[in-house]
């Protein structure tokens, strides 16, 4: 990238030799540079969103009230680049909204995140680019003698941003691992404050450049702190079996190497994490794990979303046997009464209700079916669920009749993905039988 193509600068580089240098390239080019490497933290978090808010700052800064008090945008004005250009602006604005109502469906996030690792350096790369080819001055001249600008791009900004995103993905990772669906509606919030932090970042970015570079990399270095913490808390986790030594998680019921049976599993917590209480007994620990889902035997996590599935380090079938399916049902089954009731108590408070109501009957209720079905079935559910929902919710402020909205909507889904997840397993049940028999 630095040596065989020629920079999109060179051009001019060769025409501005001779321009005077004045005061005013200096602080255009300091601009290139502090967003260069300030807004590494910020790409791994939003790309398109980092590419269009700093592609409208300096087309528009200068217009702002606040921001235009800072002399990069005063500076930058004025500068012809395709960066800025309508059509530029145009399709990063399309890209930026996208990307945000993507990050706000637990599905869409998911998928498009393989990507993100490939997608968002790239981005990174080109607004750097761009950002210079808006500055272009002597000072660029003067540091791409040197190579500065080319080194800062390749050897600092994309891999900066390749490991800040993988680092992202890792902990969001752990998230929804725990919580698939987005049932208690954290990452979505989360999802909101990053949209918020981008953008005022950017603009921050502007006009403190110095102490939002601090900033930025404080939050960047506790970024990938906290991942690293939580990845080896998962491993050290493991203790070895007393049988043949190899590690295994504290609340497995028997070992994924040697299947000698845990003389005293543990119970495990909302997370899936194993906690110091001992489990609740070997027929209720099998089917917390699998509501959590881990394997019903070693504990190790289950990566598909789907059922029967097998675990991928003891090999279990898990939810393949119609006594344990039965069981696992049944137990989900004896919660409804205690749910039903705490549901009709917050739906009596109108509107606030709502919310906490909700919550509690979607990780009790419908998170352990709907965790183990594939995307097609999940989107058709939600479908039908929907209009029922919709037209229950519009009654929900009702003062008295309020208190019958958030139970019947937890009836109406838990009824629907119950019955859709044991549709599911028949099928995969007899599908088996036929090719047996
Ligand atoms: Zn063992
Ligand atoms: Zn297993």
């Amino acid at each position: 990238m630095a040596g065989s193509t020629p920079h999109p600068c060179l051009g001019r580089r060769v025409r501005r030799l001779s321009d005077p240098a004045n005061e005013k390239d200096t602080a255009l080019n300091v601009f290139a540079l502090l967003h260069g490497v300030g807004s590494i933290g910020l790409f791994s978090s939003r790309a398109f969103v980092t590419a269009f808010v700093t592609a409208m700052l300096m087309r528009f800064g200068a217009e702002l009230p606040w921001v235009s008090g800072s002399e990069m945008i005063v500076n930058v004005q004025g500068a012809p680049s395709w960066f800025t250009s309508d059509m530029t602006l145009t399709v990063l604005g399309i890209l930026a909204a996208l990307e945000v109502l993507a990050t706000k469906n637990a599905d869409i996030r998911a998928a498009i995140e393989q990507f993100d690792p490939y997608v968002k350096p790239t981005i990174a790369f080109l607004t750097h680019l761009g950002v210079v080819s808006a500055t272009d001055a002597k000072f660029i001249e003067e540091a791409s003698q040197a190579g500065y600008v080319d080194y800062l791009a390749t050897f600092v900004i994309v891999p900066g941003v390749w490991f800040l995103t993988q680092a992202r993905t890792a902990l969001f990772g752990l998230l929804s691992e725990a919580d698939e669906d987005d049932d208690i509606g954290i990452q979505k919030l989360i999802s909101w404050a990053e949209d918020i932090g981008v953008i005022g970042g950017l603009v921050l970015l502007v006009l403190f450049p110095l102490a939002m570079l601090v900033l930025i990399g404080i939050v960047s270095g506790t970024l990938v702190l906290v991942r690293r913490r939580a990845e080896t808390r998962e491993q050290k986790s493991k203790q070895p079996c007393g049988a043949c030594g190899q590690p295994m998680y504290p609340s497995a019921l028997a070992c994924p190497s040697c299947a000698a049976k845990n003389p005293s599993p543990r119970a495990i917590g909302f997370l899936g994490q194993s906690l110091d209480t001992p489990a609740p007994g070997p027929d209720a620990q099998a089917y917390r794990l699998v509501e959590k889902k881990r394997c019903p035997v070693c504990a190790e996590r289950l990566t598909d979303r789907t059922a029967p599935q097998d675990c991928p380090a003891c090999g279990h079938r898990v939810l393949a046997d119609q006594a344990f399916v039965d069981g696992y049902v049944a137990n989900v089954a004896s919660r409804v009464p205690g749910v039903l009731s705490i549901c009709a108590v917050l739906s009596s408070i109108p509107v606030i209700g709502l919310i906490p109501g909700v919550i509690i009957y979607r990780v009790q209720l419908v998170s352990p079916f709907r965790r183990y079905m594939p995307f097609a079935r999940r989107m058709f559910l939600k479908g039908v669920v929907a209009i029922l929902l919709f037209i229950l919710i519009a009654f929900q402020w009702v003062p008295v009749a309020g208190a019958a909205v958030v139970p019947l909507m937890a009836i109406i889904n838990y009824t629907a993905y119950r019955g859709a997840l044991s549709k599911q397993l028949a099928s995969a049940a007899s599908a088996v039988q036929a090719s047996a028999g």
